[in-house]
């Protein structure tokens, strides 16, 4: 690989680096390698520290067991291959912005024995979308002891400790005959969707356990879970009637609520709120905000805000360097130029369509128009037990309030239209086939 850009002939093609192959970053470069890349007017390259890429979204599914992650992995080696551009596996450290280049950690074996040193990467334009980090507002405790969900390792273990904490309550009770209190307390900070999906999932799980593996437990009475939302009622960001048709679903599954109440430590096996109260908690699950990745803040040739996002224009370019975009959750336009667009896999979406033909026409030096973020509603899934939601439309400018059935099918093809965009749609209907088949055969939910 080239060291310096400066030395290149003018007819050297232009090279578009994309760090992180998330919800943005891997459906800009699958369009990028499909247009710019197969007809060679410039080389693409994504680089991620994962070989594979899996949709955020489903996260809360794959922490309670209801989907096998590695059904739903997509390899970037393999899409590469398929849509003309390069894959590099490793994790952005830093950017020398002057040199105009990235240097990507070297790869370790499970020994921590190198496998491929560092890399230092040139580029012409660089995209950065690298998600977003869990921000725990320096709430003593939380960082050291509560769990977060940002990738399918993280998702895994929550998942492997709620079994864990259900096998040792089913002991537990074998051999003393239970307790009035219950045996196991999940504790889930941040009542946004994040979540509230997470708790719908959780207690539709645990009925499942119940059935198959932990007779002894009784799964309405011996297993708590709790969500905990400093605001006066889940999913502040919609509106008082869709929170409230959310906090039935969520009463009608044993979801217990507290709303008003902040957590100010998180300890091993309790929390403890601003007004007194000592929660008991086997689990303890931190989603109540996000941050920027860290891995901006290595980049001195950057603008980042408090949150620690890059901050760019209306184009998505950097504020301090035109030859750098950010898409996804680590992007925020500068508050001086514009209005802000959701902390979502929708906006990533629309912003890696945006890039994706503003790249091929910088190619050609044509005029490019501004990012317009066009808001397409909200879903939040409940599981079986439901969706609630709202779809917007621009054209004309209207939004209606969804919910039950409706709004579960409108949810799980928000998914299915992300496998389209990234995969095509034969490979999704396929992937969609496979998925289901595969469904039907397993329990419900993965039980070891
Ligand atoms: C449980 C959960 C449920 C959600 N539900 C919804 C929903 O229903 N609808 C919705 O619109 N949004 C939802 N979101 C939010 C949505 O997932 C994110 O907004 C979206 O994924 C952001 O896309 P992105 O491309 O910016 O980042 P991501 O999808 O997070 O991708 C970032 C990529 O960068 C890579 N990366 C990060 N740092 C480095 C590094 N240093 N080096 C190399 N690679 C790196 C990561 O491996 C990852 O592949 C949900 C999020 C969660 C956690």
């Amino acid at each position: 690989m080239e060291q310096n850009t400066k030395q290149r002939s003018n007819d050297a093609p232009h090279r578009i680096v994309i760090v992180g192959g998330g919800a943005g970053g891997l459906e800009l470069a699958t369009r990028l390698g499909n247009t710019v890349g197969r007809k060679r007017r410039a080389e693409v390259l994504l680089v991620d520290r994962y070989p594979t890429h899996f949709w955020k979204p489903l996260l809360h599914e794959a922490a309670s067991g209801h989907i096998d992650p590695a059904q739903h992995d997509i390899s970037y080696a393999v899409q590469a291959k398929r849509h003309s551009f390069r894959f590099v596996q490793g994790d952005f450290k830093a950017l020398d912005s002057n040199e105009r280049r990235i240097t990507v950690a070297s790869m370790v074996d499970e020994e921590n024995r190198e496998i491929v040193p560092a890399q230092q990467i040139p580029y012409d334009t660089l995209v950065l979308a690298v998600g977003s980090v869990t921000n725990f507002f320096n709430v003593a405790g939380a960082e050291e002891e509560a769990l977060r969900l940002e990738n399918v390792e993280q998702a895994e273990q929550f998942r492997r400790k709620l079994l864990a904490a259900c096998f040792r309550a089913g002991h537990e009770k074998n051999r003393t005959g239970g307790s009035e209190e219950p045996l196991v307390n999940v504790n889930i900070i941040g009542g946004g969707a994040t979540g509230v999906e997470l708790a719908a999932s959780v207690r539709d799980a645990v009925e499942h356990f119940a059935d198959y593996r932990f007779a002894a437990l009784d799964p309405t009475k011996d297993i708590c879970v709790r969500v905990i939302e400093g605001n006066d009622r889940v999913l502040p960001g919609l509106s008082p009637e869709l929170s409230a048709a959310a906090l039935s679903h969520l009463l009608r599954l044993n979801v217990q609520i507290m709303t008003k109440a902040r957590v100010i430590e998180v300890r091993k096996d309790a929390l403890l709120t601003a007004a007194g109260d000592v929660l008991p908690s086997d689990l303890t699950l931190w989603a109540a905000g996000v941050a920027g990745a860290p891995s901006l803040s290595h980049c001195p040739g950057l603008r980042l805000n408090r949150n620690g996002q890059m901050l760019i224009n209306t184009t998505l370019q950097s504020v301090a360097d035109p030859r750098i975009y950010a898409i996804g959750d680590c992007a925020s336009i500068d508050p001086n130029l514009g209005t802000g667009w959701p902390i979502t896999a929708q906006a990533a979406h629309q912003q890696a369509v945006y890039l994706a033909s503003a790249l091929a026409a910088n190619l050609t030096l044509k005029n490019i128009s501004e990012f317009r973020y066009r808001d397409g509603g909200t879903l939040v899934s409940f599981g079986s037990a439901g969706a609630v939601g709202r779809v917007a439309s621009q054209m004309p400018p209207i939004t209606i309030s969804v919910k039950g059935s409706l709004a579960r099918i409108l949810y799980a093809l928000i998914y299915r239209r992300h496998l389209v965009f990234v995969t095509g749609t034969l490979r999704a209907s396929a992937a969609t086939v496979s998925q289901w088949i595969k469904g039907r055969l397993s329990p419900p939910v993965r039980l070891h």
